[in-house]
C-alpha cells in the first residue's frame, strides 16, 4: 500500500526533490518495515500493526545528484 502511494506520487510528479525542486524520477530498494524491526523508541502506541517503509529516493534530474535513503519519504510529497 505504501509502495502504491510512492509510485503514484512519483508518477504524478508530486514527490519533489528538496534540492532542485523538481519531481523525483526514481526510487530503489523499497522495503516495508514491520513492528518487529521498527525501533520506534518504545512507543507503546505502535503495537497494533503500524508499519513504516523505507526507500532510496533518487532525483534523477539534470545536474542534480540528490538521493536519500529515508523512512520519511511522505514528507517530500506535495
Ligand atoms: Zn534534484
Amino acid at each position: 500500500m505504501s509502495l502504491n502511494m510512492l509510485m503514484d506520487a512519483i508518477d504524478g510528479k508530486k514527490l519533489m526533490c528538496p534540492l532542485c525542486k523538481k519531481p523525483v524520477q526514481k526510487y530503489e530498494k523499497f522495503v516495508e518495515m514491520t513492528n518487529n524491526v521498527w525501533d520506534g523508541a518504545g512507543d507503546s502506541n505502535r503495537n497494533e500493526g503500524t508499519v513504516g517503509s523505507k526507500v532510496t529516493l533518487i532525483c534523477g534530474n539534470d545536474k542534480c545528484d540528490w538521493r536519500e535513503r529515508t523512512e520519511y519519504w511522505k514528507n517530500y510529497i506535495e
